[in-house]
C-alpha cells in the first residue's frame, strides 16, 4: 500500500471505528482524537519509529505507561554501548544507519547523546583471528572505520588501567562501530523532537480491544478512555507477551540484569570518559563503560537467568552479583576492587529464540504491528527499526534483509 492508499484506508476505517464507538460510557465517546497510528511503547523502537512516522506524514500519537526512557523500560538505563560486531549484513547496516540518525537527533535538539569513547573487546584466547579479519573487511566494506588490533604491550602503554599480562589480542572500534550513548537521555530527546515535530506523546497504560475480525478496534486506556486509529504498533519491550500471550509467550524470554557502579578512585579521573573506552571481554559475559557523568565505573557482571516482572518488582541487586562484579574488577580493572557501590540498576533483556529483533506485522490482526525482542543488542537499532516500522505501517518499500531477518512467526523457545 502506498502512502495514499494508506489514508485511504485509514479514512474507511475512521468512519466504523466511529460508528463502533456509539452506546459506550462518556469517558470513552469523548476520546476520538483519531490519530492515524498509536504507538505503544516509548522505548528505543516506539519513541523511533513514533519519529519516523512523523517525519514521513503519519499524525501518531505515541503512548507509555510510565513515561519515555522511565526506569522499569529496558531503554531507560544511563548508557548503552554501540557497535557493530555481530556477523550479520543486516546488524552491521543497521548499525550503521541508525548512527547517522543518532547523530542527526543531537543536531536536530542540540542534545549530547552520542559519546565517542571508542569500543575494546579483550580476549584471553588465541582463538577468534578469523572472525578479527571478517569484522575488519566487514566494517571496511560498509565504510565505518577500521578495526585496530592490539597486542597486549599496546594495550599496556595506551591504558594501563587495564591489567593485560594474560590478554593475548584486543579490538579496538570507534564511531558507530564502538561508542556509548547515553540510553534514557537519548529517548527523552527522540520523544521530545518527535513532540516538537508535531507528534502528541501521552502517558497511559492500554490494552488493545479486538472486534470479531480479529482486528485491534481500539485502546482501552487506564484512565477509562479509548483511543483509536488506523494502525496500532505494540513496542512494549518486556511487556509485550502479556499483552498478547499466545502469538508471544514461546517467542520471547524476559531475563533481569544487574548493573553495577563502582565508584571512581578520589580525584582519579582515569577510569573516567574520555581517559578509558567501553568495553567487554570475549567468552567471559562481563562488559562495561568508563565512569561517565560521575556516576561510577559500570560493570555487568555475568548474568544469571532469572525471570522478572518487569511492572511489579523491586530494582534490587543481587547480593552474588555484587561479589562477582568485584572479583572481575580485582582481576582485570585492579584498582577498582576496593571502590564501593556508587550506584546501581536492575535492568531485562527480552530475547527472542535467535535473538534477531521482530518488526512484523501481526500475522492474525492486519492493522497490528509488533516491534521488540531486542536480545541485549536493541537499543541501538531504535532509529533503524522505526525507520523500517514505519516505511511498513505507511505501505513503502522496506529494506528486504530486514523484513527477512525480523519476521515474527520465525521460533519458538521449547
Ligand atoms: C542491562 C542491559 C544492557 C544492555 N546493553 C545494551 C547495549 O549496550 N547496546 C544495545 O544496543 N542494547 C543493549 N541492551 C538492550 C536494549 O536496551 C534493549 O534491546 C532495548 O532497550 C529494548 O527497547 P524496547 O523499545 O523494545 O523496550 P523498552 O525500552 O522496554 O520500552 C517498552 C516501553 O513500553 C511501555 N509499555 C509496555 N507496555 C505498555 C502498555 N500496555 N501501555 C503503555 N505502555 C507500555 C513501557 O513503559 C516501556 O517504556 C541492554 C539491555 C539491558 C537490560
Amino acid at each position: 500500500m502506498d502512502r495514499r492508499k494508506f489514508l485511504k484506508a485509514s479514512s474507511a476505517s475512521v468512519a466504523s471505528v466511529s460508528a463502533g464507538l456509539s452506546g459506550l460510557p462518556l469517558a470513552a465517546a469523548q476520546t476520538t482524537t483519531s490519530p492515524e497510528v498509536v504507538v505503544v511503547g516509548a522505548g528505543t523502537f516506539g519513541a523511533w519509529t513514533a519519529y519516523h512516522l512523523n517525519r514521513l506524514g503519519a499524525k501518531v500519537v505515541l503512548l507509555d505507561a510510565f513515561g519515555p526512557g522511565n526506569s522499569r523500560s529496558s531503554s531507560g538505563g544511563e548508557t548503552r554501548q554501540m557497535q557493530a560486531d555481530r556477523p550479520s549484513d543486516v546488524y552491521t547496516r543497521s548499525a550503521k544507519t541508525a548512527y547517522g540518525w543518532w547523530k542527526q537527533l543531537e543536531q536536530e535538539s542540540g542534545e549530547k547523546i552520542v559519546l565517542e569513547t571508542g569500543k575494546l573487546m579483550l580476549s584471553t584466547s588465541d582463538r577468534g583471528s578469523e572472525a578479527v579479519q571478517e569484522l575488519r573487511s566487514r566494517h571496511a566494506e560498509y565504510g565505518i572505520g577500521e578495526a585496530e588490533v592490539l597486542g597486549p604491550d599496546e594495550l599496556r602503554y595506551r591504558w594501563p588501567q587495564i591489567y593485560s599480562d594474560d590478554i593475548r589480542w584486543a579490538v579496538y572500534t570507534r564511531h558507530a562501530a564502538g561508542c556509548v550513548m547515553m540510553a534514557r537521555h537519548g529517548i527523552e530527546t527522540v520523544a521530545s523532537q518527535f513532540e516538537s515535530n508535531g507528534g502528541k506523546v501521552r502517558i497511559a497504560y492500554c490494552k488493545p480491544e479486538f472486534d470479531s475480525g480479529d482486528r485491534v478496534s481500539r485502546l482501552a486506556l487506564s484512565d477509562g478512555s479509548t483511543l483509536s486509529a488506523q494502525h496500532y504498533v505494540f513496542a512494549c519491550g518486556p511487556w509485550l507477551a502479556t499483552l498478547f500471550p499466545e502469538l508471544l509467550k514461546k517467542r520471547l524470554r524476559v531475563q533481569r540484569r544487574d548493573v553495577l557502579f563502582f565508584g571512581s578512585p578520589p580525584g582519579d579521573p582515569s577510569f573516567a570518559y574520555p581517559n578509558l573506552p567501553t568495553w567487554g571481554e570475549i567468552g567471559s559475559g562481563y562488559y562495561g563503560f568508563p565512569d561517565i557523568q560521575h556516576r561510577g565505573f559500570k560493570v555487568a557482571p555475568y548474568p544469571d537467568k532469572n525471570a522478572i516482572d518487569p511492572t511489579a518488582d523491586d530494582r534490587l541487586i543481587m547480593p552474588h552479583q555484587v561479589r562477582r562484579g568485584r572479583a572481575y574488577l580485582q582481576q582485570r580493572f585492579p584498582k577498582m576492587a576496593a571502590m564501593p557501590i556508587s550506584e546501581s540498576r536492575v535492568c531485562q533483556v527480552t530475547d527472542t529464540v535467535d535473538t534477531d529483533f521482530m518488526a512484523d506485522l501481526h500475522p492474525g490482526a492486519d492493522n497490528v504491528s509488533i516491534v521488540g525482542g531486542g536480545s541485549g543488542h536493541g537499543f541501538k537499532h531504535g532509529p533503524s527499526v522505526g525507520e523500517h516500522v514505519a516505511k511498513m505501517v505507511l505501505g513503502e518499500t522496506v529494506d528486504a534483509g530486514f523484513a527477512d531477518a525480523f519476521k515474527l512467526l520465525k521460533g519458538e523457545f521449547a
